[in-house]
């Protein structure tokens, strides 16, 4: 099977011709220069291309609750936002931290087929945060997990995140962590600030995220490991972060399409898909957040796609679950934050929800440059197309997005996984 790809703008610089044929990329060359008569011919003249995008936080939330997603329509959901690889977060039931879970998630990944879905392990068992999880055993498996998190609870004893950090260094591991000191938390219902106040809702303090983050920078360059900080919120971790790149701690971190968009105004509503954890922060929280990742000081923009049933969401702010779903708006939402205001460049967007991602994923077939002889991994993006979410036209189970109702900028088109179409034009091709 051949695909011609004629006309695309290859991470918004020069305009080129793409010849696929199988899973590869075989021929690269100026807009007419390749003429190939058994090659489907796509037109992609005015459009971005852009490698495959990669998600290093994603709940696909099976093994246990496949009322709230499945690997499957999780899969789906990915293909249609252009990604072509999602790490999928330990928290299942069971919990990813045995080699025979991962592998589970590893084997269901593939029989998908709609996009690369790399386990991430638990650090502790039961994410109890007790006893360290095989970690040994899940790097050895086929699904030759790279990355541990605990991710929606924080490894939060300091012995036990030293120990795992010492772990991982023997096959060059990463910890992620999410960071949220769980004493300064209890019962926290949104950002703690005047309007958490008057909102009537228990307040939930950016120093909970930075003691941990600056404690893990501290532990990580103590023990001479790699940390990789989750869902970074607040201008306060920004700064630890640029603190701790200076000093050439191996730490790295993502931010959400979210924290870059929303803010704790929307709290206001009590309406519960504003609720997630971390909580939505302060516009001087936004604007250093951005600020950031368009200077590397956060490397990715990383989704914590979290599907909930409906029942989950509805009813009272303070007993719904937290979390939002995120992989069909991710690449709209940076478009819009970063794109249109002009702190960064599609080539900039590549590196934060492509290639960076997949170097901290240590994976060899994503988030490489499209050329001749890679693996054909491509997100196809309209740059001028403007769209209004309806959080329901979604191939998620769940439906609690955030930005539902809210007018984006740019679209994607089509996405490529080795080498055919997991969507085109918006569809996506189970
Ligand atoms: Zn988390």
């Amino acid at each position: 099977m051949k695909i011609l790809l004629k006309n695309g703008s290859v991470k918004g610089e020069k305009v080129l011709d793409i010849l696929i044929e199988n899973d590869k990329i075989i021929k690269i060359g100026a807009p007419n220069s390749i003429q190939d008569n058994e090659a489907e011919i796509i037109d992609l003249t005015g459009l971005i291309v852009l490698p495959g995008l990669v998600d290093l936080h994603t709940h696909l939330r099976e093994p246990g609750r496949e009322d709230a997603e499945t690997i499957s329509t999780g899969s789906a959901s990915a293909a249609k936002g252009g990604y072509t690889a999602v790490h999928a977060m330990a928290n299942t039931l069971p919990v990813a931290d045995t080699a025979g879970v991962v592998e589970q998630v590893w084997n269901l990944g593939k029989s998908v087929g709609l996009v690369d879905v790399y386990p991430i392990g638990a650090v502790t068992i039961g994410l109890l945060g007790e006893n360290l999880a095989e970690l040994s055993a899940m790097a050895d498996s086929k699904a030759r997990v790279r990355i541990f998190s605990d991710d929606g609870n924080c490894v939060s004893d300091p012995v036990l995140m030293r120990r795992a950090l010492e772990y991982v260094k023997a096959f060059n591991g990463v910890i992620a962590q999410h960071a949220q000191e769980p004493r300064l938390t209890k019962n926290a219902q949104m950002n703690e600030s005047t309007l958490s106040g008057q909102l009537g809702l228990t307040g939930w303090p950016a120093v909970a995220e930075e003691a941990i983050v600056a404690r893990d920078v501290l532990l990580t360059e103590h023990v001479q490991s790699k940390l990789h900080v989750c869902h970074a919120s607040t201008a306060g971790t920004v700064e630890i972060l640029r603190w701790a790149k200076d000093k050439k701690v191996n730490v790295t971190a993502e931010v959400t399409p979210h924290h870059l968009f929303l803010s704790q105004i929307h709290c206001e509503s009590y309406d519960a898909k504003f609720k997630v954890n971390p909580p939505l922060r302060r516009e001087e929280d936004i604007t250093e957040l951005r600020k950031a990742l368009a200077q590397g000081i956060i490397d990715v923009v990383a989704t914590d796609h979290a599907p909930h049933p409906r029942e989950d969401k509805e009813g009272e702010w303070n007993s719904a679950a937290f979390g939002m779903t995120g992989l069909e708006t991710a690449l709209a939402v940076v478009a819009t934050a970063m794109i249109e205001t002009k702190l960064m460049t599609w080539t900039d967007v590549a590196r934060v929800m492509s290639e960076k991602p997949a170097e901290i994923g240590q994976l060899t077939e994503h988030g490489r440059p499209i050329a001749e002889n890679e693996i054909a991994n491509l997100c196809i993006i309209d740059p001028n197309a403007s769209w209004k979410v309806d959080a329901k036209d979604t191939h998620s189970l769940s439906t609690n997005n955030p930005f539902d109702g809210m007018t984006l900028k740019s679209k994607v088109v089509h996405t490529i996984f080795r080498g055919r179409f997991s969507m085109k034009s918006g569809q996506v091709q189970k």
